[in-house]
């Protein structure tokens, strides 16, 4: 491993093969074929991850047609993200990969994954590349500091070797936070690392009973932390997950971490307030009263039975209680439970294994036109790295590719 530079050849050390570290080095190689590319990957293969992201489907960017705000999708980094999205867009994305053979289908959430259905045809694309620019893929080799070298340029620190090179791109993905800083040359200021888009454990035993039930829209809120979001829920064996909840973990990652991931949900059933509820209710008391029903026969379209039973247990009433007997305090008391049910998250598990680092490189380290480093002029970051991170939906990798265009294009 040896790249030293001179005069004609500038050398450029990729540190990290994953989706942005060789998406960048193919792009800088193209733009610059006389300057010595270089990609140190520390495992045995590139691109490990990118193989297994969509579930080994590779959901490689999103339409942003039901976007309706970039925050709303990048809870951090939307300022970067909305520079780095004007100029290099999913479009572009979908043209780099279409130019080169890949063909790709738009579901109708928005999400974009390969026609072919597999992410090895992306890996396969960029390896291509990769060989095609004349890029060196070096794995197996982890750089363990990057050190900036008193004639210019930086040292690079790999095992007992040291090698230099006059730029340097860390692309390492979501690491720790103390990985970082002994990868880092000193005082690069980072946001703590932690995982984000995990399912919640709950403490009530009896939500597994409702293994498997879905409610299409409901709203959720960690109480007393204004963190909110909705959309769909998932009963799983240990708790919730889907969409509102994959959502909300984004948004409270770093919340929920430092509250050792114990906090107040509150579940809002029906997606509607307390007065629609109420009133709802009331509706479904006098049609119940006047057919002689019970409770457990007579409920709101949106719930199923099994869910039905369950809120009404919740709720401390007894579902073969007839509908005319159920006084203003119950109605109350089931009100409350379908539109604020309080429960406790106490833990939490990855989606499909699926999950991403929030924290890494903080943004005002970076000149958000080019990611270079303010501190060391010559550094660059891109990807996981960085402190951006998205909800599900194509969202990251997209940040990977904008981000590791916007490097390429100016260093
Ligand atoms: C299972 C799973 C599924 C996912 N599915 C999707 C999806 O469908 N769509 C989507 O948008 N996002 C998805 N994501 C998130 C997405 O994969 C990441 O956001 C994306 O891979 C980040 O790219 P990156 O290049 O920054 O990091 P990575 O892809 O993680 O690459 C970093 C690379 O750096 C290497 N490295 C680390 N330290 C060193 C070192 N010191 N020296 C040398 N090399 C080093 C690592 O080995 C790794 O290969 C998924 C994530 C997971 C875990």
């Amino acid at each position: 491993m040896s790249a030293k530079s001179d005069s004609s050849l500038l050398s450029v050390a990729v540190i990290g093969g994953g989706a942005a570290g060789c998406f960048c080095a193919s792009a800088i190689a193209a733009r610059h074929p006389d300057w010595k590319v270089s990609i140190y990957e520390a495992q045995k293969k590139p691109m490990a991850k990118l193989a297994l992201t969509g579930g080994g489907r590779c959901n490689i960017t999103n339409s942003f047609e039901q976007v309706r705000s970039v925050e709303e999708v990048y809870p951090r980094g939307a300022t970067l993200m909305k520079r780095a999205l004007k100029s290099f867009p999913p479009r572009k994305t979908l043209e780099w990969f279409e130019q080169r053979g890949v063909e790709f289908v738009t579901q109708s959430d928005g999400c974009v994954f390969p026609k072919s259905q597999d992410a090895m045809q992306i890996v396969r694309c960029l390896e291509r590349e990769l060989r095609v620019c004349g890029v060196s893929l070096n794995c197996g080799a982890r750089i363990d500091a990057i050190l900036p070298s008193p004639e210019g340029g930086f040292c690079l620190k790999s095992g007992s070797q040291v090698f230099h090179s006059d730029k340097v791109i860390v692309t390492v993905g979501g690491c720790s936070t103390g990985k970082l800083r002994s990868l880092l040359p000193e005082g690069i200021a980072l946001s703590e690392s932690c995982p984000s888009l995990f399912t919640f454990r709950l403490d009530d035993p009896e939500i597994k009973s409702l293994m498997g039930t879905v409610v299409k829209k409901v709203r959720l809120g960690i109480a007393g932390s204004g963190l909110k979001s909705e959309g769909t829920l998932l009963i799983t064996d240990w708790g919730v997950s889907g969409p509102a909840v994959l959502r909300l973990s984004s948004y409270a990652a770093v919340y929920l971490k430092q509250h050792d991931y114990r906090a107040p949900l509150i579940i809002n059933w029906c997606d509607m307030s307390q007065e629609e509820t109420s009133a709802l209710l009331e509706e479904l008391r006098q049609k119940g009263s006047k057919s002689g029903r019970i409770l457990a026969n007579l409920r709101p379209e949106a719930f199923s039975e099994r869910l039905w039973k369950y809120l009404l247990q919740r709720s401390g009433l007894d579902s073969g209680k007839r509908w005319a007997e159920l006084g203003q305090k119950g109605l109350r008391r089931l009100a409350g439970t379908l539109c604020a049910d309080s429960q406790t998250i106490t833990g939490r598990a990855a989606f499909k294994e699926e999950f991403v680092t929030c924290g890494g490189v903080s943004l005002e380290e970076v000149k958000l036109s080019s990611l270079e480093s303010r501190r060391y002029p010559g550094l660059f970051f891109a990807g996981e790295a960085l402190d951006v991170d998205a909800l599900t939906g194509g969202f990251n990798l997209q940040a990977a590719w904008s981000g590791a265009m916007c490097v390429a294009e100016h260093i």
